[in-house]
């Protein structure tokens, strides 16, 4: 393990962790200041195809990057300051499409998101 997965490995660690690529680069930074965006892209792609942190789209803005592997989960996105959480509604593992919906095919993975405005923004706005 070199010391710049080993940095962006301790940076993407925790709970409700989504962060982007810039995000990961300005913290690994802080542990070890001459790693670069590019390193940072490569180490995030590399631990992608490993399995060990997960590439997650939230339908605006930058891409996340989220190390919880280890349970199925779904995310809440506020539409105002775009923090990113994990949910596990009820039932969204049992979602199934009929045949005629699936129209062929093999449905591997189900990403919801929710979106609304997080309790931090709520209070701010009122
Ligand atoms: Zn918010
Ligand atoms: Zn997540």
């Amino acid at each position: 393990v070199t010391p710049q997965r080993r940095v962006v490995a301790e940076v993407l660690d925790g709970e409700h962790v989504h962060l982007s690529a810039e995000s990961v680069h300005l913290r690994s930074q802080q542990r070890l200041p001459e790693i670069s965006l590019a390193t940072v892209y490569n180490t995030l792609n590399e631990l992608v195809a490993m399995g060990e942190v997960l590439e997650v789209s939230t339908g605006t803005g930058p891409k996340r990057y989220d190390p919880n592997v280890r349970e199925h989960h779904h995310h809440i996105v506020c539409t105002t300051c775009g923090d990113v959480r994990d949910v596990h509604p009820g039932g969204a593992g049992g979602l199934q499409l009929d045949d005629a919906d699936r129209a062929g095919f093999d449905v591997e993975r189900v990403d919801i998101v929710f979106r609304g405005r997080c309790g931090t923004c709520r209070a701010r706005t009122g």
